[in-house]
């Protein structure tokens, strides 16, 4: 067959052998299994010996060899043997965490993957986008992301956005027409579509040609491996503060060293010394427990409705001190209900509506016949706007598919929410009728004359008035309300803008949207937790002022304002209103923008939702965009950072508390890994300097930094939120997470571990300088275990609880264990260079590494008493 662009629609639908009916289940079901799922490659992994090699490109493992060698020079071929069993160990632990992570990176992918709207067995469903075949037909309309190639068999105004393929950045008008030219562009293929395009505009019909790798994208997708994800702010800031502590670490090395060689030592053992010292000293865990902990996090909050597209939002979810939320679907349960009916003047109820009176009939076929949705068997599809009307009909016995079959649609122009009106063309009756609905503010203004019983008449202002009144009652109890008006063509035509005025109004149809149970509670929980909810919604504002203050968003001293009042204020007078307005009804796409900016201005984070396709710019211009995952246009969930996929703004609040309680964590793990390390640091200082023996080998130092710190680290990340972490104010997302105050405690938490590991190496020294240093390795260790409960929180352990987190005692027992092996076991005793124990020094070192927690622990009841 030629070029699918030089064919005619019917020829490629004959080509696929399928119909407008599209495909069996069986013919796809055989497709899929000839074509393979309609995915990218995800291009090729690294492999587990890569990653494990790569493993070994870090400055820890250069200091670590150069110990194994001077250890092996030295003659002490146990110590060198130990140390490359931790070099691998490590390299293990930090495979096995790349590709923990990978994972779990990759389902959360899995979970904000796209779907497609196909017609199978004459029916249309929603599938999964890797299970569209080839011969699929498949529906397009604004906000899609197009998955698949495929030929346009029908086109509505369709528009789409080729910028991922071509790089063209303007939207390409698309026909069903055949292009006679057999050389065409894929830019000029005006009657394909590409996958990875993003319908802007109208609304298609296409046939699926290519899915996979048979795609055009899929030809020149350079094989990239999706799952990577640039480091976060943290990390960065985390890693440069690594570097910079390595290289003062190797500063004070090198004095060491001096030092030693200054007081005679042998060569050897003064490296040895100085090696040591660096392996006490390096926080070689850090940026690891960082990726380990956000990876968990992330975890938790996917469980939790809420998918993060990046580990970066984690850590901003923090700082967020305004959530600007749509009000359908987010705040509202979005299950609308037809409910008052307004027409000749009269306000009736929807359901007492008659289809053989004339008018009536009118608003009734406006009303399902503008109008793109269905339910079919009760599956509802499309906008809970329009599946109201649809049931409205219903429940009066009016079934959609059939009123459609009768009145075609020969033109329209689809609703968009900047327009906020959609308009229908049908032959009915011998008449060519435009239908419009919409916003009822925006229908008003473009009508002249009113549909009564008695007839068509001339608007007059008395009309505008009862109209205006009825709106105002019904929105005042948080009804939304939709105009419908239509008008009488001479002849069938390609409706443009132009042909949307000089309306005949028909009436309203006003339905109720509830807010959704949570919302009260979760605005209230926003507020304790110093975040400003904003109510940013397409409705009138009457309607969303009534539903902001029932759900505690607009207080007395607050403010509503329509998008076109801000579009005539300037900055400096949005900027001095910005505090006080709470709710923005009737906002463009463009208003949302301008919201954002205007807190930014003022320093503050802000978090935005948003799920139509003209949404994704102020979603990608907020600190977190955060699309819908239910109702949201793909467009929207690809411009997010957040998705959430029950749509509920319930789970906005609880991510940022979730991300709240991330970075304390993190923020906890840190103060435990570096306070650790600081003991470690001065106890060697403090030999040296005093030019006694070595407090420990460098084994010992290696054992506790990879493999009994590291437990605790990762238990603190998973410590679960505290009630205080919703009263306290969001974090400055400018201060940096190692504050001087927070080093201080670090250097003080280190110094009373580093003592008592001084007090334990001399008493050991009175017997032996061997005894000296297994009681040092032991004591610090020990202590450092039990220090892990002093970095679950700041509080104090008796108001954490002490098994509510049940990680840490694990950790706990495991790093006791292990230490206890090493000390007791026989050959262990051997590799570690540890002096045999009676259990007089044993029950020395568990009391002396016990104390420094006794007095943090005093120091945080204390607190917790009088300073508060
Ligand atoms: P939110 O922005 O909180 O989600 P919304 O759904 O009201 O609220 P839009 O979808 O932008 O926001 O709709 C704006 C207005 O356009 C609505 O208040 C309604 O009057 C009108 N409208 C909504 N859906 C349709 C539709 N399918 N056809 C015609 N008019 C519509």
């Amino acid at each position: 067959m030629d070029k699918f662009f030089n064919q005619s629609p019917s020829n490629v639908l004959k080509h696929f052998h399928v119909s407008l009916d599209g495909l069996t289940t069986k013919a796809a079901q055989e497709a899929l299994q000839n074509y393979g799922p309609n995915a990218l490659s995800e291009g090729k992994k690294k492999s587990m010996v890569v990653v494990f090699l790569e493993q070994f490109k870090d400055l820890l493992v250069f200091i670590l060899i150069a110990a194994a060698i001077i250890s092996a020079l030295s003659g002490n071929l146990e110590s060198t043997i130990v140390i490359f069993a931790v070099i691998i160990l490590n390299a293990i632990l930090g495979t096995v965490q790349h590709f923990k992570a990978e994972k779990s990176l990759s389902s959360l992918k899995a979970l904000s993957a796209p779907s497609a709207k196909v017609i199978r067995n004459g029916t249309k469903i929603e599938i999964p986008s890797s299970e569209v075949v080839p011969g699929d037909i498949i529906f397009l309309e604004a906000g899609d992301l197009i998955v698949a190639d495929g030929r346009v068999i029908e086109s509505y105004s369709l528009q789409v956005n080729e910028s991922s393929l071509t790089g063209e950045s303007e939207s390409v008008n698309k026909t069903a027409e055949i292009i006679d030219r057999t050389e065409v562009a894929l830019g000029d293929q005006i009657n394909m579509v590409f996958s990875g395009s993003l319908v802007t505009y109208g609304r298609g019909i296409v046939l699926v040609t290519a899915t996979g790798m048979q795609t055009e994208i899929g030809k020149i997708a350079t094989l990239m491996n999706q799952t990577q994800q640039k480091k976060t702010p943290l990390q960065v800031n985390l890693d440069d503060f690594s570097k910079k502590l390595a290289m003062i670490i190797l500063g004070i090395c090198f004095i060491v060293f001096t030092l030693s060689i200054y007081r005679k030592i042998p060569v050897l053992d003064s490296l040895m010394f100085a090696v040591a010292l660096a392996v006490a000293a390096i926080p070689e865990a850090l940026s690891s427990i960082v990726t380990i902990v956000l990876a968990l996090g992330t975890q938790k909050m996917a469980k939790q409705n809420a998918i993060m597209k990046e580990l970066k939002a984690v850590e901003s979810l923090g700082s967020i001190s305004i959530i600007c939320s749509d009000k359908t679907g987010t705040l509202t349960q979005n299950k609308m209900t037809t409910k008052k009916v307004y027409l000749n003047h009269t306000l009736v109820d929807g359901d007492t509506l008659d289809y053989t009176n004339p008018l009536e009939r009118l608003l009734l076929q406006s009303a399902v016949l503008a109008n793109d949705s269905t339910n079919q068997e009760g599956q509802e599809i499309g906008d809970p706007t329009e599946v109201a009307l649809v049931n409205l009909g219903q429940k009066l016995g009016l079934s959609e598919i059939s009123l459609r079959k009768d009145y075609p649609r020969l033109s329209e122009i689809p609703f968009d929410s900047d327009r906020k009106l959609m308009s229908t063309l049908h032959f009915i009756d011998g008449q060519y009728i435009l239908f419009t609905k919409g916003a009822f503010d925006v229908l008003l203004d473009r009508t002249n004359t009113i549909a009564t019983t008695e007839g068509i008449r001339e608007l007059t202002l008395e009309d505008c008035n009862q109209i205006n009144a009825a709106n105002q009652s019904l929105s005042e109890n948080g009804l939304r309300v939709l105009a419908f008006a239509y008008k009488v063509l001479p002849s069938e035509k390609l409706l443009t803008l132009e042909d949307e005025t000089d309306y005949t109004f028909l009436g309203l149809i006003s339905m109720i949207d509830p807010p959704r149970e949570e919302s009260k509670a979760a605005v209230a929980d926003a507020r304790l937790a110093g975040i400003k909810p904003i109510m940013i919604t397409g409705d009138h504002k009457v309607t969303a002022s009534a539903i902001a203050r029932e759900i505690g968003i607009l207080a007395d001293s607050d403010i509503a304002v329509e998008g076109t009042t801000l579009d005539h204020m300037t900055d400096a007078e949005l900027d001095e209103k910005l505090e006080h307005i709470a709710v923005y009804a009737r906002v463009s796409p463009e208003n949302k923008i301008r919201i954002v900016d205007a807190w930014q201005r003022k320093g503050k984070i802000v978090a935005m939702t948003g799920d139509g396709v003209n949404d994704a710019p102020a979603l990608k211009k907020a600190d977190i965009g955060i699309a819908m995952g239910i109702t949201g246009t793909e467009v929207s969930k690809d411009a997010a950072a957040m998705i959430l996929t029950d749509d509920n703004f319930a789970t906005i609040v609880k991510a940022i508390t979730n991300g709240r309680n991330v970075y304390t964590n993190i923020k906890n793990s840190i103060k435990f890994l570096l306070s650790g390390n600081t003991s470690g640091i001065l106890a060697v200082l403090y030999t040296s300097i005093c030019a006694l023996p070595m407090p420990f080998a460098p084994v010992h130092l290696l054992f506790i930094n990879l493999v009994t710190d590291s437990l605790p680290a990762i238990a603190i990340g998973m410590e679960e939120a505290t009630d205080d972490l919703l009263h306290q104010k969001p974090r400055n997302p400018r201060a940096s997470i190692l504050s001087k105050d927070f080093l201080v405690r670090i250097l003080v938490e280190g110094s009373i571990i580093g003592l008592f590991t001084l007090i334990a190496y001399h008493i050991g020294l009175t017997t032996s300088p061997q005894l000296a240093s297994t009681m040092a390795f032991a004591t610090l260790c020990l202590a450092r275990l039990f220090h892990g409960f002093n970095c679950r929180g700041k509080q104090s352990i008796f108001k954490l609880g002490f098994a509510s987190n049940k990680y840490s005692l694990w950790a706990f027992l495991a790093g006791f264990l292990f230490l206890n092996a090493v000390l007791f076991i026989p050959g262990l005793t051997y590799l570690f260079e540890v002096a045999p124990l009676t259990l007089s020094t044993t029950l020395t070192i568990y009391g002396l590494a016990f104390m420094p927690t006794v007095i943090i622990q005093i120091y945080k009841v204390l607190r917790e008493r009088f300073l508060k």
